[in-house]
């Protein structure tokens, strides 16, 4: 993998531009916008917004937000945009003028009995929460003391993977998060809902932790996968933080 520099950022437009039928992933938290100390203050900015409707103006595009956030926030935030929407890491999906679907019937009963462990670590660590979706929990971390959180988070995995035995459930970390989720879900395997179901000639997808490794995964050898950020990647190329990815897609919709 290397830096997107001048000269790849250069044939990437041109295919951009070549393009008749386009494909975007693109992941929301940490790509598309900074992370915010509280979930909530992620919000779309109006640069965002007329970025993200600039994208979808344009007949050839088809642009789908790939996100581990709830669908109820992504209709609220980016409903209207005319974007396909994937929630949950995949176990939700949404075209662009269509219904939210579920990705396939899931097992939720195990969160019965990982919601009180999860409260526990909220009471032990001041500052953190939990947040209940429909296919996970998530204990958020952010907010609280970055050094005895991050202990707390370690030992926190430990006790889950001693208490999850079925392969159906697991443990995923993400930036200052510990997510329990059903494994049946990834953003690849919601990504194939647009890949399998047209022809595309420019394939683009932006990520920037773990869950967004699955969707490069799923991508042609065409395709154009993206890390945002230092972590290590199978993506083919990278950008370093949420402006250079926006000043990417600034220069996409240039043309
Ligand atoms: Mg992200």
């Amino acid at each position: 993998m290397g830096k997107l520099g001048i000269k790849a950022q250069k044939g990437l437009v041109e295919a951009y531009f070549r393009g008749q039928r386009r494909l975007l992933f693109l992941d929301y938290d940490g790509t598309l916008t900074p992370f915010a100390e509280k979930p909530r203050g992620a919000r779309p900015d109006d640069e965002l917004l007329s970025l993200l409707e600039a994208l979808c103006r344009s007949q050839k595009n088809e642009v789908v937000i790939v996100s581990g956030r709830d669908r109820n926030t992504l209709d609220a935030w980016l409903g209207e945009l005319g974007l396909g929407l994937v929630a949950e890491h995949g176990a939700w999906v949404r075209d662009k003028e269509g219904e939210w679907e579920v990705m396939e019937h899931l097992r939720t009963d195990w969160k019965e009995q990982i919601r009180p462990i999860l409260d526990l670590y909220v009471e032990r660590t001041p500052g953190s929460h939990v947040e209940e979706k429909e296919f996970s929990l998530v204990w958020h971390y952010r907010e609280a003391d970055p050094e005895e959180a991050s202990v707390k988070a370690l030992e926190l995995k430990n006790v889950l993977s001693q208490v999850l035995t079925s392969p159906e459930v697991g443990v995923l970390e993400g930036s200052k998060i510990v997510e329990v989720k059903n494994m049946g879900i990834n953003k690849g395997h919601a990504a194939w809902r647009w890949l399998g179901g047209d022809v595309w000639d420019f394939v683009l997808a932006m990520g920037d932790d773990l869950t967004d490794e699955d969707l490069f995964s799923a991508l042609p050898k065409s395709g154009y996968s993206i890390k945002v950020g230092p972590s290590d990647s199978r993506a083919r190329f990278r950008l370093a933080s949420v402006e250079e990815a926006r000043a990417l897609l600034k220069e996409l919709v240039s043309f």
